[in-house]
C-alpha cells in the first residue's frame, strides 16, 4: 500500500480548492502516514490568477511548520514545492530552492519553450498533435540538461492531458528518439521522475507519465519513482493509489522514493 502523498495543493496554490487542515485531516482519514505540500511556483511563467501561481511562500512555510506541529502525533506533513521550469527562469530558482528549508522539490513543465500546452491555442502551433508533443518532450530535454534544482520531475508527459485526443493515439516508439534521451539526461543527473495519479481521473487511461514511459524509465535504470495525486481539494488526496502500486509493481519496482530535507529514501510498496 502507498502510504505517502507527495504532491498535493492547497489554498496556498492559485488553483488550490481546499485549505491545509482540512487537507491534513483528509490524509489521516485516509490512513496515509506522510503527505507532503507541493504548492505552485511558476516565476516569470505570467500564469493568470490569484498570486499568478506563485505561492507566498514565507506564509505558506509558517502555516505549515504550525499545523505539522499540530498533527504530528497523527501524520507526518512535509514541506515541498512545485516549480515551474523555464529556461529564463534558472538563477531565480537555483536561489529559491535553497531560500528555505524545503523537504523536496518537484521540477514540472508546465510550459513548452514559452508555450502552454494547457491552452487549445497551443496545438496551433504545429501542423499536427504529435509535432505539438514532440516539442513539448524536446523543452523538457533541454531542461533536463540544464536545471539540478529539482529532486523529481513532475508529471512528464503533462502535455497528453490536453492534446486533442488526449494521450490515445500515444506509444512509448513513436517518440522514443526523444524519451530514451530524456530519461537519461534526468537519471545521469541522479534525478527521479514521479508518477502522478491525476491523469487517470482526469479521464486518461493511466497515470502521468503513461506506464509505458516508467517501464523504460526502469530498463533505464531509473531509481523508485516519488508518488502524487496532484490534489488540490479533499476529495482526491491519495486518489488512485491502488491503480498507481500496480503499475510501479509491473514496472518491476518494490520501492517509491519519499523526500525529506532533500534526502531521498524508500518505502516497500
Ligand atoms: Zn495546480
Ligand atoms: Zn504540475
Amino acid at each position: 500500500m502507498i502510504t505517502s502523498d507527495c504532491h498535493m495543493h492547497t489554498t496556498f496554490s492559485t488553483d488550490g480548492i481546499s485549505d491545509m487542515e482540512s487537507m491534513i485531516l483528509s490524509a489521516v482519514k485516509k490512513g496515509l502516514k506522510i503527505i507532503c505540500f507541493t504548492e505552485h511556483n511558476d516565476h516569470g511563467a505570467g500564469f493568470e490568477g490569484p498570486g499568478n501561481y506563485v505561492v507566498d511562500t514565507k506564509k505558506y512555510h509558517e502555516s505549515c511548520i504550525e499545523l505539522s506541529e499540530k498533527y504530528s502525533d497523527k501524520i507526518k506533513v512535509l514541506f515541498g514545492v512545485e516549480i515551474g521550469l523555464m529556461e529564463k527562469e534558472k538563477e531565480y530558482f537555483d536561489e529559491y530552492v535553497n531560500s528555505y528549508p524545503f523537504d523536496f522539490v518537484i521540477g514540472s513543465s508546465h510550459t513548452a519553450g514559452l508555450l502552454d500546452p494547457y491552452y487549445p491555442e497551443y496545438y496551433t502551433h504545429f501542423s499536427t498533435t504529435e509535432e505539438a508533443y514532440r516539442y513539448y518532450f524536446e523543452s523538457e530535454l533541454i531542461r533536463a540538461g540544464k536545471f539540478t534544482c529539482y529532486d523529481s520531475y513532475g508529471h512528464l508527459d503533462y502535455a497528453l492531458r490536453y492534446g486533442p485526443g488526449g494521450n490515445s493515439g500515444f506509444t512509448y516508439e513513436k517518440y522514443a528518439d526523444l524519451l530514451d534521451p530524456l530519461l537519461k539526461e534526468i537519471i545521469s543527473h541522479g534525478k527521479v521522475i514521479e508518477v502522478n495519479s491525476s491523469g487517470i481521473r482526469k479521464g486518461m487511461n493511466g497515470p502521468n507519465p503513461a506506464a509505458s514511459i516508467i517501464k523504460r524509465y526502469k530498463e533505464l535504470g531509473g531509481l523508485p519513482l516519488t508518488v502524487g495525486s496532484d490534489a488540490h481539494e479533499i476529495k482526491d488526496v491519495a486518489a488512485d493509489f491502488n491503480t498507481v502500486r500496480d503499475i510501479l509493481i509491473d514496472a518491476g519496482y518494490t520501492s517509491y522514493s519519499v523526500f525529506e530535507k532533500r534526502v531521498r529514501r524508500e518505502i516497500s510498496l
